[in-house]
């Protein structure tokens, strides 16, 4: 292993500086081809934060190919080893939790105490999850003929193209790079426009321990890189985060190229709080699963919450007075809860879903926390956050993603209405239910129509635990061993006639 000579950055501003016009390929940081660059605005201020590389067809090219070079030594590298390789990127980024926590505040706007620097700071555990998975990368043997010895293999699929959003971008990342590489796969990564410097960081950094052209990163529009890097004929599997609109297209391309496809896209996520919850319980679970702390930009938002009569105006009363506790300000500042909307197109979505919501018949909009007063973030983009009262399951507000800080508290009465309520929506990514009777708590979990169901709590994405959609919120798992095996390898099946 070569030794890591990064020093962490602690200044973001300089960070962004040093890390701007390049894209990391074959091991190098290199600028586009065209010498061309794209602004990255900090969120919180309307100021420019750097100039990302604007990576395009020709880009994507050369990282291919970089790719498929590295990919042909990489995949005959000893699965322990290459598991080795992996855990040692952990290592390699737990030196720079605070420096990358703080450059994913500027980019995103994401607070740093509260949600940028939790980020950097579990970003390591994936890579250490599933370094230590190398050795499961097992086949099978076959009864089939006594004369034949029959076994399979499970082989990587080569170049993978990975796409990823802005709201988590590193961890995002992660769930991909990490089980690409442990299956001997090489990876090229397509960052958001939004938030492209955390990520190439963070590859940088790898890129210390990695062996050159097996991790590259590029930038730029998602027409003009994320699209030609789909349609490259050399990526054999596109893994891809974001929006159902997005993901349709790519499943298009895929489908011409017939290359497999990972889609983890959107939610509209249902929190049901039953009479009989543990109210309080119910209301921290609100707090953590709508992620008021990241401005509720998060697939799994629980952006419908149906609350039983009985308890839906002491649940609407705490939430609101819990929410008004969190401070909206700096991004960087220690004592920020809440920071800034990613981009002018996202809090322009956002405030249009508070109007639409605002003028529905019968809604009352509860807002929440306070707008900051720092004269230096008046250009920046912060909302409020909201609590819709008396909005109904087909409410514009109700069906469509929103990715703000919106969500929407309904009543209910009876269990199956409140279930195909719940089940009534294009998206089916997570579901929680709080109760306290275990016979309503294991039916809920065998009916909601989700990914994942949660009963009591509201965890965020964990290694080891599947994760991933159904209907429009996509296909494939992400974070856990059969996700590896079944999205990051194929099975090669090996009969051998020893007669
Ligand atoms: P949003 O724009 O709502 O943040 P997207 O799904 O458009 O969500 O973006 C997620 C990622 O997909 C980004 O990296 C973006 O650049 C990329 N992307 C956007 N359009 C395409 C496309 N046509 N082909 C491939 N990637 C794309
Ligand atoms: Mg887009």
């Amino acid at each position: 292993m070569r030794s890591p000579s990064l020093s962490p950055v602690l200044d973001p501003q300089a960070l962004a500086a040093e890390l701007s016009g390049k894209l990391l390929i074959g091991g190098a940081m290199v600028p586009a081809r065209s010498g061309r660059t794209f602004e990255v605005i900090d969120p919180a201020t309307g100021e420019v934060a750097g100039h990302a590389a604007l990576g395009e067809a020709a880009d994507v090219a050369a990282a291919v190919e970089a790719a498929a070079a590295a990919q042909r030594r990489w995949r005959d590298v000893p699965a322990r080893e290459r598991g080795r390789l992996v855990a040692d990127c952990a290592r390699a980024l737990s030196a720079h939790v605070e420096e990358l926590g703080r450059l994913v505040a500027l980019e995103t706007g994401k607070a740093l105490r509260t949600e940028s620097r939790l980020e950097a700071s579990i970003l390591a555990d994936v890579f250490t999850f599933f370094g230590g998975l190398a050795p499961e990368l097992k086949g099978e043997t076959v009864p089939f003929d006594p004369k034949m010895l029959t076994l399979t293999l499970r082989e990587p699929v080569g170049v993978v193209g990975a796409i990823i959003p802005w709201n988590v971008p590193m961890m995002l990342m992660a769930l991909k790079i990490a089980p690409a590489l442990v299956a001997g796969n090489a990876v090229v990564v397509k960052s958001a426009e939004e938030a492209p410097f955390a990520a190439l960081r963070a590859c940088q950094i790898m890129n210390q321990v990695l062996p050159a052209g097996v991790l590259n990163i590029l930038s730029g529009m998602g027409p003009d890189c994320g699209a030609p890097l789909v349609a490259h004929p050399k990526v054999a599997k596109i893994t891809f985060t974001g929006s159902v609109e997005t993901g349709r297209i790519i499943a298009r391309t895929a489908a011409d190229k017939l290359i497999p496809v990972t889609l983890e896209l959107g939610g509209k996520s249902p929190m049901i709080v039953m009479g009989d919850a543990d109210l309080d319980r119910a209301v921290d679970g609100a707090m953590i699963g709508m992620r008021f702390t990241r401005q509720g930009q998060s697939c799994t938002a629980a952006s419908r919450i149906f609350v039983h009569d009985s308890v839906h105006d002491a649940f609407a009363e705490k939430l609101k007075a819990k929410v008004d506790t969190l401070r909206m300000g700096d991004p960087l500042d220690e004592a920020t809860d809440i920071g800034a909307i990613v981009s002018p197109e996202q809090f322009e979505k956002v405030r249009n879903y508070i109007r639409i919501g605002a003028e529905t018949p019968g809604a009352r909009a509860l807002a929440c926390s306070a707008m900051p007063s720092d004269p230096r973030l008046a250009k920046g983009l912060f909302v409020q956050p909201v609590l819709f009262l008396g909005l109904d399951n087909d409410s514009r507000v109700a069906r469509e993603e929103i990715f703000g800080p919106v969500t929407c508290i309904i009543r209910f009465h009876d269990y199956e209405e409140v279930i195909a309520a719940a089940n009534d929506s294009e998206y089916g990514l997570a579901a929680t239910i709080w109760t306290r009777d275990l016979k309503t708590a294991l039916d809920a979990a065998h009916r909601l129509e989700a990914g994942i169901v949660q009963v009591n709590q509201n965890l965020v994405v964990q290694p080891n635990l599947s994760y991933g959609g159904v209907k429009s919120s996509g296909m494939g798992k992400e974070a856990s061993l059969e996700s590896m095996l079944e999205h990051f390898t194929h099975k090669k099946t090996v009969v051998l006639n020893m007669a």
